[in-house]
């Protein structure tokens, strides 16, 4: 009896949800942002019930500023829409509404069922591999806490009433610290592999621990990352890459078979000292930055991933006798195109990837034109930082960033006093270029 209470005030007994009142949880009405407030007031007036669910509630909970604000209700997407001045129905695989309150964006679904069909129905499809391609049947909420991905991403809280409700236990698995898939995890895992991402995510990121059942099946698992969508990878890498804790996360992907995936080249990388440092630091660099609430540059992270992968091809192609700057730029459109098979970096990422690392080679010509330049380049603060980091890798000198951080710093009266002498053999080269056009061959009589 007091076994069954305990296992009650758990949330791990299955019979209803367990409702928290007000006075048994720190969270308020007050702390949501005003456009969750405005959305949930909105729907309650017109009869339907409105809870903040997933990212919010949990980080809230643990005293973590929440990122945005999802609202799940039993309206639907088309009773949603009318209710609000700004709002757009978006999503093919799940139709949502995208709120719009002020300059704030308050996601809206509609209660979700997680079972499949029943037969014949094309509400749900699924994969040979067990993976949900498409899904829009609508449920209850009971429903829509059973098809949420782990027990602290299925919480609701209502502001009406400021009650927080759970129904798979994750409030005690937050005060245990433990990120638990709900249902069987190989299932859930199967029906969608990126939840398996999802878990190391937000595990570094929330301090949790991976329950040891979630985490038994995710190695045998992995390869299965290989049939969702580049373009989804893609998005659910930067998130990790830009949580704040993308070394921890790396580490663990690692340790997981989870990067074969998501960036094949990573072992390769990883495995020679250098590339390993540069890495290391790349990320450390970014999560410091993270932290302190300072902007990073996607593009930057990506061309740091798969700097020494250029690096080793472009060298390839050298020692093949191929000319530095064309090798260069071939080994660029050979590692960008391996890699985006797999992770699909979007164009306008890979266009700044391309100028930050075509760059480099520039960064030896300190004489002459070139090194002023240099520094009018669009990408230059870029460039710069991407020199820095080679540098302090130990893969180049590291004076030639000492000399670029004075020179940018410099007034032009000293810019130019530390311009190197020309060598020979630019000189050379530039004076055969100029003769050029100047010295047509007269045709053999
Ligand atoms: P954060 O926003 O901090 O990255 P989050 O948990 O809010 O984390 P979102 O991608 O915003 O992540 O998703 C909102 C909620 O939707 C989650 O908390 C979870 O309940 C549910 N969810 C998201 N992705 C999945 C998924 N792949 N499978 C099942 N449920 C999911
Ligand atoms: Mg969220």
């Amino acid at each position: 009896m007091i076994k069954r209470f305990i296992r009650r005030v758990l949330g791990l007994e299955q019979k209803g949800p367990l409702r928290l009142p007000r006075d048994k949880h720190h969270l308020s009405r007050d702390q949501l942002s005003p456009g969750a407030r405005k959305v949930c007031e909105v729907l309650a007036q017109h009869g339907f019930a409105a809870h903040v669910v997933g990212g919010a509630v949990r980080d809230l909970l643990l005293r973590l500023p929440p990122k945005d604000f999802d609202i799940a209700t039993d309206a639907r997407p088309e009773q949603v829409k009318p209710l609000f001045r700004r709002a757009l129905l978006i999503g093919r695989r799940f139709r949502i509404v995208h709120v719009m309150i002020g300059a704030e964006t308050v996601e809206v679904s509609t209660f979700r069922a997680a079972q499949p069909e029943t037969e014949g129905t094309q509400a749900r499809v699924q994969d040979e591999h067990g993976r949900v391609l498409r899904d829009n049947v609508f449920g209850t909420l009971e429903e829509d806490a059973r098809r949420r991905d782990f027990s602290v991403n299925a919480l609701y809280f209502e502001p009406a009433t400021e009650e927080v409700i759970d129904y798979h236990g994750g409030l005690a698995d937050l005060k245990k610290r433990t990120l638990r898939i709900i249902g069987d995890p190989e299932t859930r895992f199967r029906e969608d592999p990126v939840r398996m991402l999802r878990a190391v995510r937000l595990a570094a990121k929330l301090g949790l621990a991976i329950d040891a059942a979630t985490r038994a099946p995710v190695k045998r698992l992995a390869p299965l990352l290989e049939s969702v969508p580049p373009a989804r990878l893609f998005d659910e890498m930067l998130k990790l890459l830009l949580s704040g804790h993308a070394s921890a996360c790396l580490r663990q992907l690692r340790d997981e078979g989870l990067h074969k995936g998501l960036l094949p080249l990573l072992d390769v990388i990883l495995d020679q000292p250098l590339g390993e440092r540069f890495v290391t630091l790349a990320l450390a660099q970014t999560d410091a930055r993270v932290l302190a609430g300072k902007p990073v540059s996607p593009a930057f992270l990506f061309a740091a991933l798969l700097w020494h992968e250029v690096l080793a091809a472009w060298r390839a192609r050298e020692k093949r006798g191929e000319r530095s700057l064309v090798a260069l730029d071939a080994a660029m459109d050979e590692v960008l195109e391996l890699q985006c098979e797999k992770l699909a970096i979007t164009r306008k990422l890979t266009a700044t990837m391309r100028e930050v690392w075509a760059m480099q080679p520039r960064f030896e010509q300190r004489s002459g034109q070139r090194a002023l330049r240099l520094l009018e380049a669009l990408r230059f603060r870029m460039g710069y930082d991407f020199l820095a980091l080679r540098a302090a890798s130990g893969e180049v000198a590291a004076d030639l960033e000492a000399w670029w951080r004075a020179f940018q710093g410099a007034d032009p009266d000293t810019r130019r006093a530390m311009l190197l002498p020309d060598t020979g053999a630019q000189k050379r080269r530039r004076r055969r270029r100029r003769k050029k056009p100047a010295a047509p061959v007269e045709p053999a009589a």
